[in-house]
């Protein structure tokens, strides 16, 4: 029988539990799919046990994305890109590798949503600068995104990212954010803000033109205050469950040997553990 798990701490809340194992189901694969809660004192000795475990790969989620990338012997490009891992498998060698899945992921159902995201290749506006920022700025820039502006709240974290990102991303001021939307696209959410439990968000989208996409990578509650708001005002909207079900289909293909569909179905029942169904 193969095995993966989510590594986290804490790790309670994590969905992938459930979409993984509703793919094992689906594809009848003699599998399992668990949850390991690994404090970051025992990340590396947990790592370096995965096979002894019985484990042929993991998800990793906070606050060990950066670490695990540290840990493993090779990196595929996006994790290197977007330094941070958030899929891990043995290679024949038994080496501890590491990809990233998120820009995919936000990429895929950017694509899937809102195929003309980047028709007329306006300037799209990113709000936060954190891990999540960081692996969407690598995906927008992967599939052609000529200029990407960021609002963080600490404006030094999205300097850094607009200085590791190169000419295209340039930065504003938090304080600026709803003025800086005269002209986008796309406006993405990135933060943590409007997420159960967190401040919400408060941005006032009047400068945005009326047919840009909204994203909101935030997935709990589903509707977002953001995405209420904008599809009030007729602007097509990508939620942030299709990212989380998305960056999950290449690591079940790299353990279980099946590239898994993301469908309505799978939507539908992780929507429904959010209290969305
Ligand atoms: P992170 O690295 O901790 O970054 C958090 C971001 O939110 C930073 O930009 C931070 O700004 C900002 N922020 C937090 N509190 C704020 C406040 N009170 N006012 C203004 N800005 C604030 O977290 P992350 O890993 O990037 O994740 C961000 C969100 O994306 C989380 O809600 C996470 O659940 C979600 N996410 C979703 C998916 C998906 O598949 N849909 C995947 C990954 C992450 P500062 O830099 O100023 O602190």
């Amino acid at each position: 029988m193969k095995r993966a798990c989510v590594i986290g701490w804490p790790v309670e809340h994590s969905r992938s539990p459930l979409i993984h194992r509703y793919w094992l189901k689906h594809y009848g694969i003699d599998g399992a799919y668990e949850k390991e809660a690994v404090g970051p004192e025992d990340l590396a000795s947990f790592l370096g046990s995965l096979d002894a475990r019985g484990y042929a790969g993991a998800n990793v989620t906070l606050p060990h994305k950066e670490a695990a990338l540290r840990l493993a012997a090779v990196a595929d490009e996006a994790a290197r890109a977007i330094g941070a891992a958030n899929t891990l498998w043995l290679d024949q060698a038994g080496r501890l590798c590491a990809g990233n899945t998120d820009a995919y992921g936000f990429i895929t159902n950017l694509e899937a949503e809102a195929p003309d995201w980047n028709k007329g290749r306006r300037p799209v506006m990113v709000l936060g600068a954190g891990g999540a920022a960081r692996a969407i700025l690598h995906g927008l820039l992967g599939e052609g995104a000529s200029s990407i502006l960021i609002a963080n709240r600490t404006r030094g974290r999205a300097e850094d990212l607009a200085e590791a990102f190169g000419p295209a991303v340039g930065v504003t001021d938090w304080a600026d954010r709803d003025r800086a939307l005269a002209g986008s696209g796309l406006l993405v959410n990135a933060t943590s803000l409007g997420m159960t439990g967190k401040e919400p968000l408060t941005t006032d989208l009047a400068a945005l033109p009326a047919d840009a996409v909204v994203a909101d990578i935030v997935y709990s509650p589903l509707e977002t205050k953001l995405l209420a708001a904008a599809r009030a005002r007729g602007n097509r909207t990508v939620d942030g469950l299709g990212m989380l079900l998305h960056q999950a289909a290449p690591g079940f293909e790299r353990w279980f040997g099946v590239r898994p569909d993301v469908t309505p179905e799978l939507r539908a029942q992780v929507a429904a553990s959010l209290g969305a169904g």
